[in-house]
């Protein structure tokens, strides 16, 4: 071992930083406190836990300390030191993730540096059209900015009031609008981050249009905390609809869904902003389990639609007109049990069906998520397979499906076959294995919107091919020589 005139420590033979463990933790601990104060630190176990579980209580890990900055310059501060004691960083947003990307391992030698204290709007441009936000506002609050300058921030999830921009950027969130607005990189102008020797990176310009070298920006988008923390982001907004058709519609089969959608966007002047598939499983669950809501239909049915559509401009004859299609487009698809929202209270009660729906599968206790994403055209199909095939694999097994249909995006869930007992797992790998290489062999992905993470690192090594890896790595030993950023996410 040698001390050389960097000051890091190295291995001889090998030119490699140190782990932590040769160097001393109380020197680091001081040095963290004092660039960050008191208010700046959670060292205790207690302090830490809330920190070191994902919001599914799946990964748990165990960190040095919880580091939360309060603005970027103690962000870099940070990063200098643990660049210089070899120390890796775990980037946390509002810990919402479902991919365990933000939780540590459980060697406790990995700091977590939470982004929750910098939450300051920087500037909203309405003429331009953009917000800059810091990356630790929670989503929701940065949409209350938006509409307060009469525009929007059109990213919607679940999660919303407490995932922030930062996690929202760094996993390229998607959610309920992806079908008409795109998901996060589509808004995302530019990111300042601090990179892992400390330097900045900012582009913060608010500039549409900026063909100067490589899209670092849209890297750092999706890079779930593996290069760089973002420390904020400006984003694109756009025209407040001033109106909205919102129906749910029972269904006997999810291509209906699909051919509806490319009938009502032919020729139409409005956008269709969301297009949201549920199985009878979810119907099932809503109603037996909390928030225990009954769909205001007439019948059950295999599946269903809840659909959106949103006006610009005056109210005018547009909404009846976009009614009058939907019911002759019901007409030829043979759907006769269809709502329509007819108040804000009512379209809040059926963005409440679909919302509830993670609310309800939570409360049976562990399940089996996937997040699978195929071109449209092949998302019915593979819908309708893989509820036959997964009940012919495991008897009494029953799949919760619901997702962005509109993207060709659905979530396959495989609840528990006994309440609150995690499946054995030999079960539950022969169902994801099924699930993903059936969406393989339909060109699909196996991640499409909530990343990869922990949780999900063999399905890169399985399903990418290797000449996609070897670019991957290669942008990941260039922004991060010493492998600090979140190690054991993403790359396998
Ligand atoms: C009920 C529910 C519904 C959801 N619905 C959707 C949905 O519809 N669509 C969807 O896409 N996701 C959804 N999610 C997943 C999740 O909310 C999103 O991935 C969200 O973007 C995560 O934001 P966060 O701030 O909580 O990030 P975290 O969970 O804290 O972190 C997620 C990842 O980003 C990294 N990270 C966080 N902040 C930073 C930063 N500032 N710099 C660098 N890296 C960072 C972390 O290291 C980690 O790898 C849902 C989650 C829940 C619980």
């Amino acid at each position: 071992m040698s001390q050389r005139n960097d000051g890091m420590i190295h291995d001889a033979g090998t030119s490699a930083t140190l782990p932590f463990a040769a160097a001393k933790g109380d020197d680091i601990m001081q040095a963290f406190s004092a660039v960050l104060g008191p208010a700046g630190m959670v060292a205790d176990d207690a302090g830490r836990a809330p920190y070191e579980t994902d919001w599914r209580g799946k990964y748990h890990g165990r960190s040095l300390a919880v580091l939360r900055p309060a603005d970027t310059a103690q962000v870099a501060a940070v990063m200098r030191i643990c660049a210089h004691h070899g120390i890796a960083i775990v980037p946390q947003g509002g810990n919402t993730g479902l991919c365990g990307g933000a939780t540590p391992n459980t060697a406790g030698r990995q700091i977590i540096l939470s982004l929750q204290r910098m939450r300051r709007l920087r500037s909203i441009d309405a003429e331009g059209a953009s917000i800059t936000c810091e990356a630790g506002m929670p989503l929701a609050e940065a949409q209350g900015h938006a509409e307060a300058a009469g525009l929007l921030l059109p990213i919607s999830i679940a999660s919303e009031g407490t995932a922030t921009v930062g996690g929202a950027v760094a996993t390229n969130a998607g959610g309920l609008n992806v079908l008409h607005y795109g998901s996060m990189r589509g808004m995302v102008l530019g990111v300042e981050a601090v990179l892992p020797d400390g330097s900045l990176w900012s582009d913060l310009g608010g500039l549409r249009k900026d063909n100067t070298g490589y899209a670092v920006s849209s890297l750092l988008t999706g890079s779930e905390g593996t290069l760089a923390v973002v420390t904020a982001a400006c984003l694109a907004l756009s025209p407040r609809p001033s109106g909205h058709t919102t129906f749910l519609a029972g269904l006997d089969d999810p291509g209906q869904a699909l051919a509806m959608l490319s009938a009502l966007r032919a020729g139409a002047a409005e956008a269709v902003t969301a297009w949201e598939l549920f199985s009878t499983v979810s119907a099932d669950i809503l109603r037996s389990e909390p928030p225990h809501l009954t769909l205001p239909l007439a019948r059950a049915h295999g599946w269903y639609l809840l659909g959106e559509v949103s006006h610009f401009g005056p109210p005018s004859d547009a909404q009846a007109a976009t009614l009058e299609r939907l019911a002759n487009l019901c007409d030829d698809l043979g759907l006769d049990d269809i709502v329509q929202a007819t108040s804000q209270a009512q379209r809040a009660s059926l963005w409440a069906l679909r919302e509830g729906i993670s609310t309800a599968e939570r409360s049976l206790g562990p399940s089996l998520k996937h997040d699978v994403s195929v071109s449209p055209g092949r998302v019915a199909g593979l819908a309708t397979a893989l509820v036959s095939e997964c009940a012919d694999l495991v008897p009494g097994l029953r799949l919760n499906v619901f997702g962005h249909v509109g993207d060709g995006n659905l979530h396959i869930n495989a609840l528990p076959l006994e309440r609150g007992v995690a499946m054995p797992d030999r079960v539950a790998d022969a169902v994801t294995r099924h699930i993903y290489d059936r969406t393989h062999d339909a060109g699909g992905s196996f991640s499409a919107e909530h990343g990869v993470g922990q949780a999900k690192r063999a399905e890169m090594l399985r399903y990418k091919p290797p000449d996609h890896l070897r670019v991957l790595r290669a942008i990941k030993s260039a922004l991060d020589p010493q492998g600090l950023m979140n190690p054991g996410k993403v790359l396998p």
